[in-house]
């Protein structure tokens, strides 16, 4: 299949064989136990905490993907935790984003320190330090909400000179927009939640690897602390997959004109995306990125501006998540994270370019 273009392997992902009379993608099989063989036990399904095949369908279909094995959990932060409490033990030392996924850092800051797990903070544009001691790195590129990128190539071969494991986090660009296992890491992890399955409906998580060992001690994890997806939210996320070549497209897109838009403006500051040739991530995103993301961040320079730019405008929706159908726009410092208190991440939907450019033209004006 990886010959096949994006719109073909997505359309086709994870499919059963036809077979005449049955669906293309079959139905959720909503089961909590299964009938048994009462003879034979237990044989494919048995209970649905490990054994879902409408899950099964969905992790091959991100797998081929990913280009590993997947394993879909209820929700982005229930793969990373289950990642990394598969992984760290009391002594290691875990190197994360300073600029990334802020729960993941609360929860380094949180439950991590309690087990004896250090964590080491490293900016997604580097430095990068010695990983020598470092068990596992996680790397976020593009990094959320600030849209740095980092070298996959160099940081996973300078980690694991050092003996480190490398991890990460694939939900901003989504496996068309970037394949870190063929770039050098060891595992993905990320939420599903976002452009991956893109209408704003679903809550997911999946890892995935090539590293038989790692992927047993996840499915272990998995099936003793619970955190699985649920059938019809599985069979969702399937059907959303196969329109993720179009979507992704038309968001990367209107992310083109947007940012073009914005950087004639002079009441707007901070403009970052990573397709601008201007940008400072601009040459690694070329590099290794198959397809840039359709979010762009910038700042208005004041809660009080990107709230009446909120209010002005028509098509952009204020909401938190980001990788979805409907444009929107987040300012991030009403959630606690560190970013200044005009910042905004705006995520480009897949409305129609110019109605989008003339409602946020409009909007900014009006602010
Ligand atoms: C949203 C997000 C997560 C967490 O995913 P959930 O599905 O909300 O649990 C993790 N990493 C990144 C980069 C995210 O954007």
């Amino acid at each position: 299949m990886t010959t096949k273009g994006d719109g073909t392997r997505v359309v086709h992902a994870g499919l059963p064989s036809p077979v005449p009379g049955r669906p293309f993608l079959p139905g959720p099989v909503l089961a909590a136990p299964y009938h048994l063989d009462p003879v034979e036990g237990p044989t494919e399904n048995g209970y649905g905490r490990p054994d879902n095949p409408t899950r099964r369908a969905l992790e091959a279909a991100i797998g081929e993907l990913e280009d590993g094995t997947v394993r879909a959990f209820a929700s982005g932060q229930a793969a990373i935790t289950a990642l990394l409490l598969s992984v760290l033990r009391s002594g290691d030392t875990v190197a994360l984003p300073s600029d990334g996924y802020f729960t993941v850092r609360a929860f380094a800051e949180g439950t991590l320190r309690d087990l004896g797990v250090a964590a080491v903070l490293v900016p997604t544009a580097g430095p990068y330090p010695s990983f020598e001691g470092v068990r596992l790195v996680l790397l976020e590129t593009p990094a959320n909400p600030g849209l740095d990128v980092c070298d996959l190539r160099a940081v996973s071969s300078a980690a694991h000179a050092a003996g480190a494991l490398v991890a990460v986090d694939n939900t901003t660009a989504t496996p068309l927009g970037q394949r870190p296992l063929e770039l050098g890491a060891d595992v993905v992890v990320a939420s599903g939640t976002k452009a991956l399955t893109g209408h704003s409906d679903v809550l997911l998580g999946y890892v995935a690897t090539n590293d038989e060992g790692l992927t047993d001690r996840v499915t272990t994890w998995r099936a003793q602390t619970g955190g699985i997806p649920g059938a019809f939210d599985c069979w969702l996320a399937h059907r959303s997959l196969a329109t993720l070549d179009l979507r992704l497209a038309r968001q990367s897109a209107n992310a083109a004109a947007v940012a073009e838009l914005l950087a004639g403006r002079g009441d707007v500051t901070g403009l970052r995306w990573p397709g601008l040739a201007a940008d400072a991530s601009y040459e690694i995103a070329r590099s290794q990125m198959r397809r840039i993301p359709g979010i762009v961040s910038f700042d208005l320079g004041s809660a009080e501006r990107v709230a009446r730019f909120l209010t002005a405008s028509e098509l952009v929706f204020a909401a938190t998540s980001f990788g979805g159908l409907h444009t929107t726009a987040d300012r991030r410092a009403q959630w606690g994270d560190d970013t200044p208190p005009g910042f905004v991440r705006l995520s480009c939907g897949i409305e129609d370019t110019a109605d989008l450019l003339a409602d946020l033209t409009a909007a900014l004006d009006g602010a």
